[in-house]
């Protein structure tokens, strides 16, 4: 089964496209469309060992970029398909299901509108996948199609976990709640992490940190989402490349006064210039700061501390929710490659059972793997997360089920 995975952000699109089987799954092309809605947008498409295609275009909007994927993917030098009928179904990534969804599901008009619903929720990433949702439906009305929500696997957290000590009205107001993110990759390095260990997903404790751009610490007691960092937006938990995580709200009441700041700019200020970008003052990508820190560069070596320091707060405080840890996991691009941040995560944790292989760790960047010693109670392990083949996956097992009540239905009228 052939599966286009549609990532919609607000001026770009990613995209790959999958041969899902039954134990084997191929990537066969992916790409990015940049700067969508100007007249210099680019279109980067990459097939393994083909050249990249590149090109500079003006591209109005959404529906325009969608259009310039689906040529690319029939073109007779760079595509990988002869007909756009070969695509079996769509997956989207949406970014915001608020409560109406604690799985992924088959894209009908109630979901459409539920989603559109949740705009609020996530004003600049919502609209956007509903906008690549609705193109398709224009471009190719046959093709199933699936929404996969970066919010539904946290959907299982106890309402202590979730609500905000805050007048309740504001909950049912405006749902004020604390939602998470991250949910495919924390769901899918959870499953990756116990199978690759040996371990039973549903008898083990893991705490999940996936570390990236942004990035968020969850609990997951026997598969489920228990807690996680990230909450009502992605900008509470840790230490992010720009985002600050946790702040005293005094804080912001503060800088509004003193800054003469409103809403947007303390947003900004928030998302934008704060975190590693903010303490080091000159990146927010952690490879710079860790070549500055060894270049003696003190604010790059208080930013890393303090993103390691945020990480091992969350790593205690979830070992309590969980009255235990079997199974710390990182990933994402700074978990599966930074040996530096899991350094300093994993120095101090062996009151917890973390007997860290600092030796097997340093250098160790991209794959899978232990990096506890085989003595060590708590494991530790780093796994590279997949989004697009969790979206790939769901879609496939929702359409086949689909399919399967279709011929089942047909069955019993006959
Ligand atoms: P996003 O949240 O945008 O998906 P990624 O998961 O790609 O982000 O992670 C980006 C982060 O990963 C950046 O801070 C980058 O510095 C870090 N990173 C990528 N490769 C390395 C590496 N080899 N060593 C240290 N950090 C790395």
């Amino acid at each position: 089964m052939k599966i286009l995975v549609l990532n919609c952000g607000s001026s770009s699109l990613k995209y790959q496209v999958l041969e899902m089987g039954a134990n084997e799954n191929t990537l066969l092309a992916k790409g990015l469309v940049e700067r969508i809605g100007s007249p210099n947008a680019c279109h980067t498409h990459k097939v393994d060992e083909r050249e990249d295609y590149k090109v500079e275009k003006a591209i109005a909007n959404h529906t325009e970029g969608i259009k310039s994927v689906l040529d690319i993917l029939t073109d007779p030098v760079y595509g990988v398909l002869y007909s756009l009928s070969q695509i079996d179904a769509v997956g989207h990534r949406v970014a915001h299901g608020g409560e109406y969804f604690f799985k992924s599901v088959a894209v009908d008009a109630d979901v459409i509108e539920k989603i559109e619903k949740c705009c609020e929720l996530a004003p600049l990433h919502n609209p956007a996948n509903l906008t690549g949702i609705k193109a398709m439906a224009e471009l190719m009305p046959d093709v199933p199609q699936v929404a996969v929500f970066d919010t539904s696997f946290h959907q299982s957290m106890p309402d202590y976990a979730y609500m905000y000590a805050l007048d309740y009205s504001y909950y049912e107001k405006y749902k004020i709640r604390r939602f998470g993110f991250h949910g495919t990759s924390h769901k899918y390095v959870a499953e990756k992490a116990c199978r690759l260990a040996g371990m039973r997903l549903d008898k083990t404790k893991l705490i999940t940190c996936h570390l990236g751009n942004g990035s968020s610490i969850t609990a997951i007691d026997c598969g489920r989402s228990v807690d996680t960092s990230m909450g009502f937006t992605p900008v509470e938990g840790v230490t992010m490349g720009t985002r600050s995580g946790n702040l005293d709200i005094g804080v912001v009441t503060f800088l509004m006064e003193k800054e003469g700041l409103d809403a947007a700019g303390i947003n900004n200020l928030v998302n934008k210039q704060s975190g590693l970008q903010g303490l080091s003052g000159f990146s927010s990508d952690c490879r710079d700061l860790v070549d500055a820190e060894k270049s003696g560069y003190n604010r790059a070596k208080l930013a890393l501390a303090k993103l390691a320091y945020d990480i091992k707060k969350y790593i205690g405080a979830y070992a309590a929710v969980l009255n235990g840890v079997d199974m710390i996991v990182f990933t994402g691009g700074i978990g599966e490659n930074s040996d530096r941040v899991r350094e300093l995560v994993c120095t101090g944790l062996d009151y917890l059972g973390v007997d860290f292989d600092f030796e097997k760790n340093a250098g160790t960047r991209g794959v899978d793997v232990v990096l506890s010693k085989p003595s060590s109670k708590v494991k530790v392990m780093a796994v590279t997360t997949n989004e697009e083949l969790v979206i790939a996956t769901d879609t496939m097992n929702i359409v086949n089920a689909l399919k399967e009540k279709a011929a089942q239905n047909e069955n019993d009228n006959n």
